[in-house]
């Protein structure tokens, strides 16, 4: 027991005052994410490729979010587009590596084009995004960043070996940055999503029911879920609850990964 007042949770769990940069905010998983960190008080950055899906985004989202295209895959750029963000908005608190794709093909169909693809966009971007923040974070002496993982890192599914293989050294990277940084007080975690229903699910299962029966079959809750569920976990990840967390993979899955 300390002497010092225990803070209501209402502080914990807030972001006020954070800036958070959310790659793929656009869309799906990212926007929810954006949506829930400003929610709980943070101004908002959300990155993609496509503008008017961002314009749209970001006047759902309100007045604390702001938006910049930047394809993630162009490794020079990401530097200037953390100088930009930090030098208009102010340092960076919180990053989502949330951005990523998937190919649906059989393994030994995939070329290395597709493969390279997959890598560069899901891992190798995530990295290099990652070492220039955590720089500055570490400078500051503090800050989270969250990956955005899958139970394909865990499990053998079928029809997604670069995607699989990308999210494996996802979560490989996070254990290790967390190794690197913590002494630093910059926490490094991963969210393991399950299936959780967005333009991305609907794509990989569309027209293919005997895998979403496989996939809700597998999910002990018996039900998708909502891109909102991942929202919520990164924001407490990203809080002052989640302070003595780092180096965790955490699965919002409905029960995927008991393993039943
Ligand atoms: P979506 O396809 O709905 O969203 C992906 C977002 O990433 C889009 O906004 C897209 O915007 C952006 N993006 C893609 N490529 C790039 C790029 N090169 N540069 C910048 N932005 C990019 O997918 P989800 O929301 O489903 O997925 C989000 C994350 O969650 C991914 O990392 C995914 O692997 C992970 N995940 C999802 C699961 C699910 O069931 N949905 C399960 C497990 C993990 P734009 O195209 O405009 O660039």
């Amino acid at each position: 027991m300390t002497s010092e007042p225990t803070p209501s949770p209402r502080s914990v769990f807030s972001l006020e005052g954070k800036l958070a940069l959310i790659t793929g905010g656009g869309s799906g998983i990212g926007f929810d994410i954006a949506q829930c960190m400003s929610l709980a008080g943070a101004t908002v950055v959300i990155t993609g490729r496509t503008e008017e899906k961002l314009q749209q985004a970001s006047q759902v989202l309100g007045e604390k979010a702001h938006y910049l295209v930047n394809d993630v895959t162009d490794l020079p750029a990401l530097k200037a587009l953390v100088d930009d963000i930090e030098s208009t908005y102010g340092p960076i608190d919180i990053l989502v590596n949330n951005a990523g794709i998937n190919l649906k093909k059989a393994a030994l169909e995939v070329t290395d084009e597709e493969f390279n693809r997959i890598i560069q966009t899901n891992l190798n971007a995530v990295f290099a995004l990652t070492r220039t923040c955590a720089a500055r974070m570490v400078a500051r002496q503090g800050g989270s960043i969250i990956m955005i993982s899958s139970m394909a890192a865990y499990y053998g599914i079928d029809r997604v070996a670069a995607y699989a293989a990308s999210k494996a050294g996802i979560e490989g990277l996070v254990r290790a940055l967390a190794a690197d940084l913590s002494r630093h007080q910059v926490r490094v975690n991963a969210i393991a999503p399950g299936f959780i229903e967005t333009p991305m699910m609907k794509t990989a299962m569309a027209g293919d029911i005997p895998r979403r029966d496989k996939a809700l079959g597998r999910t002990p809750m018996g039900k998708f879920g909502q891109p909102k569920d991942i929202g919520w976990a990164a924001v407490f990840l990203a809080s002052e609850a989640a302070s003595y967390i780092t180096g965790a993979s955490l699965p919002v899955d409905g029960g995927n990964s008991i393993g039943f």
